[in-house]
């Protein structure tokens, strides 16, 4: 990896993944999110479906809310039915895209090396990449967990990926969803971890049940720079309150 070129920001990265939920109605959680004042300590990331990032991009545009998106095809353009590139999302408005996350994983069979690819494209598009990695439950309980991240940093991060343009989210699988949550011991050995294969600079976030009641004790853990947030981003209060706790 290449040294950090500028000085990274030390504020909390809150990102939030609606998944596939929202509808034009939703904006009115964002206008909660731009409305209240600025959390001190985090930078606020929301990504909706594709369907909304121009009309949430374009709403937040000079607020302290940016707007990503939850997926790209590595393609620029061409013959590919349905899907939606990078470029589209970065001149949707999106500022970040995430790349791998657990679900296309499972529910599109992508690959490490269809991850990179992606990761790729989010560079070329000019966003950050928010890239995922986690192990199963399985996994863990066979004590591979560190293996299985480091299999996936190795297949997934592009090699010239610099920390201006590139975070890694370890979401383990398990707790996707679910309520349930690594203990903060366990979090810190994998952030350990990948912060030491990224080397120095790299934003790494953690996700998995995140919620306003468990953030401060993630987000104190070391090595921890942010959260990414399904369930509990779909609120505004709550999203609120888990940036709240980066202070
Ligand atoms: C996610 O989808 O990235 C996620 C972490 O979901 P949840 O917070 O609902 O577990």
């Amino acid at each position: 990896m290449k040294p950090p070129a500028t000085k990274l920001p030390t504020s909390r990265l809150i990102a939030g993944n609606w998944k596939m939920n929202g509808l034009k109605v939703s904006v009115a959680e964002l206008d909660l999110l731009l409305a209240a004042a600025p959390p001190a300590g985090a930078e606020l990331l929301l990504c909706p479906p594709a369907t909304l990032v121009a009309s949430f991009a374009r709403r937040a545009s000079a607020s302290h809310v940016r707007i990503g998106a939850q997926d790209c095809h590595w393609a620029q353009s061409g013959a590919h039915t349905g899907d939606i590139s990078a470029e589209m999302l970065a001149d949707a408005g999106a500022s970040h895209i995430i790349v791998g996350h657990s679900e296309r994983r499972a529910d599109h069979g992508e690959t490490d090396s269809m991850v990179r690819r992606k990761a790729e494209a989010v560079a070329r598009a000019g966003c950050i990449a928010i890239l995922c990695v986690g192990e199963s439950l399985e996994q863990r309980d066979s004590g591979q967990t560190l293996d299985v991240i480091s299999r996936q940093l190795e297949g997934s991060v592009p090699t010239d990926s610099v920390p201006e343009g590139l975070v890694i989210a370890y979401e383990p699988v398990w707790a996707i969803g679910t309520g349930h949550t690594p203990t903060t011991a366990q979090v810190a050995e994998v952030h350990a971890a990948i912060a030491g294969r990224m080397g120095a600079g790299f934003r790494l976030l953690y996700g998995g049940s995140v919620k306003p009641s468990n953030a401060a004790e993630l987000l104190a853990v070391p090595h921890v720079d942010g959260a990414l947030v399904g369930g509990a981003s779909l609120k505004a209060g709550d999203f609120l309150a888990i940036a709240g706790a980066a202070a």
